[in-house]
C-alpha cells in the first residue's frame, strides 16, 4: 500500500460533514432524520444573484481571472470596508479566494510554520486546528468557559502568549457559540495583541448575522490594529452562497501578496462566474440578507426557548451565527435508551440512533460536555426535534 505523507496523516476530515455524512445515509434510507448538522443557510441564494451568474456566462466571464481575483470586486469590498468600519484598503490589500476557509488557510500559509504558536481560544471552528497543522505550526488551545461568555478575555491571551506565539486567530460572531464580542472586549484583546505585536486571522464570516441588534466589531479597524490584521469574510453565509465558493481577505499588502502567490500556484484563481455572482450580491440591495437574518433570530429565539425546556440542558443564548451551544453534561453517567451516555459524543449517537435528531458533539469544537445544533432548518423540523429530545431524555 502506498505510503501517506506526514500531512495527510495529520489532517482529519472535518467532523461536521463527517456527523452530516451518517444523517444523509440514513435520510437515502428512508428514515426522518432531523439534521442540525451542517453550517450552511437553508435559504436559496437570491434569484438576482442566480441571475447575474447566468448573465456572466452569457456575456463570456468563463475564463480565468487575475489569481488574487476580479478588481472590481475587490474595488467593492473595498468601499464596503469603508463605508461599514471607516476602514481604508486598496485592491491590492484585497484577494478573493475559494471560500472564506480557502483564505484562512493562504492567509495561515503565509504568516506561520514550523516552530511557530498559534492560539485559538475555545471553543472553537473545527476547522481551524487542522488548517493550523497543515502549516506545520503548533495549536496554542486557551479555553473559554460558559461563565466567561465563551470570550476570551486580556489575561488569559497574555498568559498563552510565548516568544513562539506568531498569531492569533479570532472568530466574532461565532461558530460553535454564536458569541459575538463587544468593541470593549475586542479593544481590551487588541491591546495585548499590539504590545506583543501579533498577527490577528480574524474571521468574520457572520458579520451580516448578527441578532437584537447586536453590532459586529471588526477588529481591523482598532487602534494600530489595521496593520496586524487579516480580515477574512465571505459570501457564503451573508448571501447564502455556500457552494458557490466565494471568500475574501483583506490585510497588509505583503501579506495579501504572499497569498495571492500561493493561490496562484494552488488554484489559480477563484471561480469567475461566481465572483461575478458575488459582486452583484455586494452591491444590490440587502433585503434578501436581512429577510434571512430576521428568519434566524426568530428560529433562535424558538430553539433556545424549546432546548431551555428539556431536562438537564443548559443554552447560551447565541447573538450571531446560527448555531446554538448547549450543556448536555448532567447527562453524562446515565443510560439514554440503552446507550450509556460518558461523553458528548454518546450523546450525539444516542440522539441520532434513537430519536433520529443529528448534531455535533463538542469535543469536535473542542469542548467536551456541549453539543451544536444548527438553527438553519426549518422552524417545523426544530420544533419537531426538540420533541424528539424531550422522548430521548425523559
Ligand atoms: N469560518 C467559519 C467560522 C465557518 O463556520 C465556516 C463554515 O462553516 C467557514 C469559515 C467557511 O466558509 P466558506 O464556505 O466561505 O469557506
Amino acid at each position: 500500500m502506498l505510503r501517506l505523507s506526514r500531512l495527510a496523516d495529520q489532517v482529519k476530515p472535518s467532523a461536521t460533514l463527517a456527523a452530516g455524512a451518517k444523517a444523509k445515509e440514513m435520510k437515502a434510507a428512508g428514515i426522518k432524520v432531523y439534521d442540525f448538522t451542517l453550517g450552511e443557510p437553508d435559504f436559496p441564494t437570491p434569484p438576482h444573484i442566480v441571475e447575474a451568474a447566468v448573465k456572466a456566462m452569457h456575456a463570456g466571464h468563463t475564463k480565468y481571472t487575475a489569481a488574487e481575483g476580479l478588481p472590481a470586486l475587490r474595488q467593492e469590498l473595498c468601499k464596503s470596508y469603508k463605508q461599514r468600519f471607516d476602514l481604508t484598503y486598496t485592491p491590492d490589500q484585497v484577494i478573493i479566494s475559494n471560500g472564506a476557509k480557502h483564505s484562512l488557510h493562504n492567509a495561515l500559509a503565509a504568516l506561520v510554520g514550523l516552530g511557530d504558536e498559534v492560539i485559538i481560544p475555545t471553543p472553537y471552528w473545527t476547522s481551524y486546528a487542522d488548517l493550523v497543522t497543515m502549516t506545520g505550526a503548533s495549536i496554542v488551545l486557551v479555553n473559554t468557559t460558559i461563565e466567561e461568555g465563551f470570550k476570551l478575555t486580556a489575561a488569559k491571551l497574555k498568559s498563552a502568549i510565548t516568544p513562539k506565539t506568531r498569531l492569533l486567530m479570532m472568530n466574532s460572531p461565532s461558530n460553535p457559540t454564536g458569541v459575538t464580542y463587544s468593541r470593549d472586549e475586542l479593544l481590551a484583546l487588541s491591546q495585548v495583541v499590539v504590545e506583543h505585536q501579533l498577527a490577528v486571522l480574524s474571521d468574520e464570516i457572520y458579520e451580516n448575522l448578527s441578532y437584537d441588534n447586536v453590532k459586529s466589531t471588526c477588529i481591523a479597524s482598532l487602534p494600530s490594529m489595521q496593520e496586524l490584521t487579516i480580515v477574512v469574510s465571505g459570501a457564503s453565509k451573508s448571501f447564502a452562497m455556500t457552494g458557490w465558493r466565494i471568500g475574501w481577505a483583506l490585510g497588509p499588502k505583503h501579506v495579501i501578496k504572499a497569498m495571492g502567490n500561493i493561490q496562484s500556484q494552488q488554484t489559480g484563481c477563484p471561480n469567475s462566474i461566481s465572483q461575478y455572482a458575488a459582486l452583484v450580491g455586494l452591491t444590490s440591495d440587502m433585503k434578501a440578507m436581512n429577510d434571512m437574518r430576521a428568519e434566524f433570530q426568530a428560529r433562535r429565539d424558538l430553539i433556545c426557548k424549546g432546548l431551555a425546556s428539556l431536562p438537564g440542558i443548559t443554552v447560551h443564548q447565541p447573538t450571531g451565527a446560527f448555531y446554538a451551544f448547549f450543556n448536555v453534561s448532567k447527562h453524562f453517567g446515565k443510560t439514554l435508551h440503552g446507550i450509556k451516555i460518558n461523553d458528548s459524543a454518546d450523546f450525539c449517537r444516542a440522539a441520532l440512533e434513537k430519536v433520529q435528531v443529528s448534531v455535533v458533539p463538542g469535543s469536535a469544537f473542542g469542548a467536551e460536555g456541549y453539543v451544536r445544533l444548527s438553527f438553519a432548518s426549518s422552524r417545523e423540523d426544530l420544533q419537531g426535534g426538540v420533541e424528539q429530545l424531550r422522548k430521548l431524555l425523559s
